[in-house]
């Protein structure tokens, strides 16, 4: 199936139900409506010369146009590329030439980010251009800048209004829409870039459609659900398992806000009647600390997916009992998967959904790998290899990271250490990258963050090594701490010891207001491990 495809099978069997609600644009759209919307601006994008596999990116945060502009770029063949919210000038001017944008649609800003004047400085002709002009030398494929939510047009800028105000033409989009192959590229998604740069994974219909698919079949959702979607559209959590995995149901929508405020999606949640809810881990905690918390009446809620980085049991166990998500799933996945490939059931024991990533998607292999990639035993350690329908095409001009990544058999390797037992449950041990040999011992951050996160006055940690001339490396902690909750390096260390064996005691431990995070939320390791290489010495 392609993604126009799905499009058009949910318009036909709930056509008049709620599709998309951005409640802060007073915006509410059935799936019929919706399907207009999208046709209208794929013939917009005809009309400006866009065609079957040109790149087209998309940088902004969660808007009502970056759902159009995902099913429009779809509808006539064209590869819609994820460019991240966060990007500054140098990213994006690379990920623009890597890519070979031709048409890049905007957003004015995004938080601190003034989007319009980065644009304008990649490209300095950009205000002398006429649609479809070369617009920088060094960005040979850009031809059309995009610009969403301005009430006139800038010089060398079209305006999204008027481009999605273009009459639409159904017979000519069919007539391209029939073309398309379920294994054309499709999208070009960039992964978070949590252990260094972001890599651009090329997908599939095939790839994406299937997986938002089982990733909404796995929580029982229906066309009669509601999901609350915080995670950026950007990345796989939003568009996939968020956009696609609503479509795949003719389930609705509800996007809280650009940026993520625990209030703001609290109150959308109460408000809509949200019977679902998406979240990476750090933003269930900042949610469930919020002051607030007990104002929001969540009643709603049933089910869910925390996602991304690895999920505190704590955090898990507060979910289900204090925000009413007894179905609450974990999932685990990456960009180039397409993302899910393991999934609890709302159905698995308790114990088993609070503690693992729970068992293999439908439709996929997995095996986990010693160094020399031998299949180690049930229980042991090793990395996990994934391999079926959802592994990427491959990052894109990068023929050798791709070869790297997918071996000549088709096995996805993850860099992620894992266990699987012997009903097929796996638990995320921690990233290859992320391990860390002191004095000869391997430790896992996972295990100690995991007890760092039942100190009551704790809201955020995370573990890393530095490297030590005695041990070769040693035990590093960032910890957050709760809003109002206090603690000393030494209470926290003595609360470890009690818990974990000597050598895995954080030798430094550092309370910081905050932590470098991906847009994504997840915690960059190697940031805050050069930050206290410097401040060591
Ligand atoms: P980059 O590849 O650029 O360093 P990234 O790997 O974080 O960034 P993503 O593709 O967004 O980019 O994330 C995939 C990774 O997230 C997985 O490889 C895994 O390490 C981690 N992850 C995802 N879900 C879970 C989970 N449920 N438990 C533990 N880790 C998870
Ligand atoms: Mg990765």
């Amino acid at each position: 199936e392609t993604i126009p495809q799905m499009l058009a099978a949910a318009v036909r069997d709930h056509g008049d139900r709620e599709a998309l609600v951005f409640p802060e644009h007073g915006l509410r759209l059935t799936y019929a409506e919706f399907s207009d919307a999208v046709d209208r601006l794929a013939t917009g994008l005809l009309d400006l010369g866009i065609s079957r596999g040109d790149r087209v990116g998309i940088w902004a945060p969660n808007r009502p146009e970056w759902v159009l502009t995902q099913f429009a770029t779809a509808r006539i063949g064209a590869i819609l590329v994820n460019v991240n919210p966060a990007y500054r000038v140098g990213e994006l001017e690379y990920a623009l030439r890597h890519v070979g944008v031709r048409c890049l649609i905007l957003a004015d800003s995004f938080k601190t980010s003034n989007y319009v004047n980065m644009i304008q400085h990649v490209a300095p002709e950009l205000a002398f251009c006429a649609p479809g002009a070369l617009m920088a030398p060094n960005l040979p494929d850009l031809r059309i800048v995009v610009r969403m939510g301005a009430s006139r047009s800038t010089s060398g800028i079209l305006n999204f209004a008027d481009l999605a105000g273009t009459p639409a033409d159904p017979a000519r989009l069919d007539a391209i829409t029939q073309t398309l192959k379920a294994d054309d590229a499709i999208n070009i998604q960039f992964t978070s870039g949590t252990t260094g740069l972001p890599k651009g994974a090329t997908l599939s219909h095939r790839n994406i459609v299937n997986n938002g698919h089982f990733v909404t079949a796995t929580i029982a959702f229906t066309q009669e659900d509601r999901l609350c979607v915080p995670v950026p559209l950007y990345h796989c959590f939003g568009m996939v398992m968020g956009v696609l995995g609503c479509v795949s149901k003719g389930a609705t929508m509800v996007f809280p806000g650009e940026g993520f405020d625990p209030d703001v999606v609290l109150n959308a949640v109460a408000d809509e009647r949200c019977t679902g809810l998406y979240g990476v881990p750090t933003m269930f905690s900042a949610m469930l600390d919020s002051q607030n918390f007990l104002a929001h009446d969540l009643s709603s809620l049933r089910t869910g997916i925390m996602a991304g980085a690895p999920c505190p049991i704590e955090v898990m166990r507060r979910v289900i009992d204090q925000m009413h998500m007894r179905e609450v799933t974990i999932a685990y996945g990456m960009t180039e998967t397409s993302p899910v490939s393991f999934q609890s059931h709302t159905d698995d024991p308790l114990e088993k959904r609070v503690t693992t990533v729970g068992r293999v998607h439908p439709h996929l292999e997995v095996k986990l790998v010693d160094e020399a990639g031998h299949t180690v035993p049930v229980g042991a350690t090793g990395e996990l290899c994934t391999r079926g329908y959802s592994v990427m095409k491959g990052y894109w001009g990068e023929p050798a990271k791709t070869a790297e990544a997918v071996d000549a058999d088709g096995w996805m390797h993850t860099g992620d250490l894992a266990t699987l037992d012997a009903e097929g449950y796996c638990n995320i041990v921690g990233r290859l990258k992320d391990m860390l040999i002191r004095g000869g011992e391997n430790i896992y951050p996972r295990e100690i963050e995991e007890y760092l996160f039942q100190h009551p006055a704790v809201q955020l940690a995370q573990v890393f090594g530095v490297p030590d001339p005695k041990f070769g490396e040693e035990v590093c902690a960032w910890v957050v701490l709760k809003p109002g909750a206090s603690a000393t390096e030494d209470e926290i260390r003595d609360f470890i010891r009690t818990r974990v064996a000597h050598y895995k005691v954080p030798r430094h431990i550092r309370f910081r207001a905050e932590l470098p995070m991906t847009v994504t939320g997840k915690a960059q390791k190697f940031l805050m491990r050069k930050a206290m290489i410097e401040e060591l010495g």
